[in-house]
């Protein structure tokens, strides 16, 4: 079943066009990546579907549902979670506080504390710093923040932007491990990465952008074999 249907996007900022006629689609129970160098349009394209930016054309469906320009609040209701680019968790708040306000429209309290476990038993580091200001921590611990903030919502769909970013290698791996759990749990994964390689090594499907276009799309070790992504990308 398609999750997520993205149908010949266009998005602008002022007179640039940054989006020029994307398509792409996601099915249920995937890891589907879409990779591409610096400018490619990568965050642009996980804006327009969560009602960050505007799309000038085109259409998006999420669930049969058409989502076109819906703002994020909503697109957060139903099912859909983007973790943006550079992590943006408050920093001024603690962990459980940024947790809390992942869960912005959750009114129970045992369903709250039933996540925030969840969350917990992804990411134990951060119940060890359950009170710690989330600027203050790691980078790493930052990004496990991110998602674990994201996840307070319970998505379906899970849309990260380049989780790692600025990460050592080893944090990256344990990144990409529960990537790949969360996904193994059933929430379907849209990944946005400049880390071609590993993405592509988690994926089922990838896409290529560039210049906001739709270059290549295939199975993710297909992509990984292709002379013109190895030669692009994985040098
Ligand atoms: P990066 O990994 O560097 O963020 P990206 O593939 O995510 O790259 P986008 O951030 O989507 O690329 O940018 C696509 C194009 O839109 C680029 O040419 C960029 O300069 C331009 N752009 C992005 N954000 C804005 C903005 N707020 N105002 C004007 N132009 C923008």
């Amino acid at each position: 079943m398609t999750i997520l249907q993205i149908n010949n996007i266009e998005t602008y900022y002022g007179g640039i066009q940054a989006l020029r006629g994307i398509s792409m689609d996601v099915k249920k129970g995937e890891i589907v990546t879409l990779i591409g160098s610096n400018g490619a349009g990568k965050s642009t394209t996980l804006k327009s579907i969560s009602g960050l930016e505007k799309v000038k054309t085109g259409s998006i469906f999420y669930k049969e549902q058409e989502i076109t320009n819906k703002p994020a609040h909503q697109t957060t209701l139903i099912g859909m979670a983007h973790v943006p680019e550079g992590r943006k968790i408050f920093a001024t708040l603690t962990v459980k506080e940024n947790l809390l306000m992942g869960a912005f429209s959750v009114s129970k309290k045992s369903v709250i504390e039933e996540r925030m476990e969840m969350v917990f038993g992804l990411f134990p580091i951060l119940k060890k710093r359950i009170d710690q200001k989330g600027g203050t921590m790691s980078g790493g611990e930052q990004q496990m923040l991110a998602i674990g903030r994201a996840l307070m919502m319970k998505p379906d769909l899970l849309m990260l932007d380049e989780p790692s970013m600025g990460l050592a290698p080893i944090i990256v791996e344990q990144i990409f491990d529960i990537i790949r759990q969360l996904n193994q749990e059933g929430i379907t994964i849209l990944l946005v990465e400049q880390n071609a390689y590993q993405a592509l090594s988690i994926a089922h499907r990838g896409y290529v952008i560039q210049n906001g276009e739709i270059v290549l799309s295939g199975k993710g070790t297909d992509l990984i074999e292709n002379d013109e992504i190895r030669e692009a990308y994985l040098a």
